[in-house]
């Protein structure tokens, strides 16, 4: 497999409906999932999605982890979700900052729904319904919103998106 690298917003790929995957391509996917979760580590990431690595495939890793980027994050061990969908949403909702390794060097506060029930499939096919809360549940929905050719700017208010300066200037003033 040939290094992967990221693409940045402006590459068209990041507004495509990316393709679900068949039976067969998910049995071949351990390598490409492989060079995903080393990649999103390489950049600090706690998620990353298939269309990020120019792959227009409904794929994406969710691998929360107390990082420089988001100190107080759970941990949770990197994780392939395969085919994902979203079964329920809360109406409850919750606004919190985002980054995207698309998008460097911008924040943006985003209104995500608290708790979600979610289907997908493992890298082995094994299909996986379960329930996510806060913050891995707001990763849930930035990356299938990839899947789907949206990015986080796209659910911000004007006012709500900040350079990584201004926002390092917030979090020092709020802690
Ligand atoms: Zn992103």
């Amino acid at each position: 497999m040939p290094a992967l690298d990221i693409i940045q917003l402006g590459n068209p790929i990041l507004r495509a409906q990316a393709v679900t995957l068949t039976s067969v391509q998910i049995e071949q996917s351990a390598p490409f999932l492989g060079s995903l979760k080393d990649i999103m580590s390489k950049y600090q990431g706690v998620g990353i999605a298939a269309p990020q690595v120019g792959q227009s495939v409904r794929a994406f890793i969710v691998a929360s982890r107390p990082n420089a980027r988001y100190p107080h994050a759970p941990l949770m061990e990197p994780t392939a979700m395969l085919n994902p969908e979203l079964l329920w949403q809360s109406d409850e909702m919750e606004q919190d900052w985002e980054g995207c390794l698309s998008i460097p060097g911008i924040r943006a506060k985003v209104n995500r729904h608290k708790r979600i029930q979610v289907r997908y499939q493992t890298e082995s096919g094994q299909v996986i319904e379960t329930e996510f809360d806060g913050f891995i549940a707001r990763i849930f929905q930035h990356e299938l919103d990839h899947l789907n050719g949206i990015v986080f700017l796209d659910r911000a208010g004007k006012h709500d998106v900040v350079t990584e300066n201004e926002y390092q200037k917030l979090m020092g003033i709020s802690q």
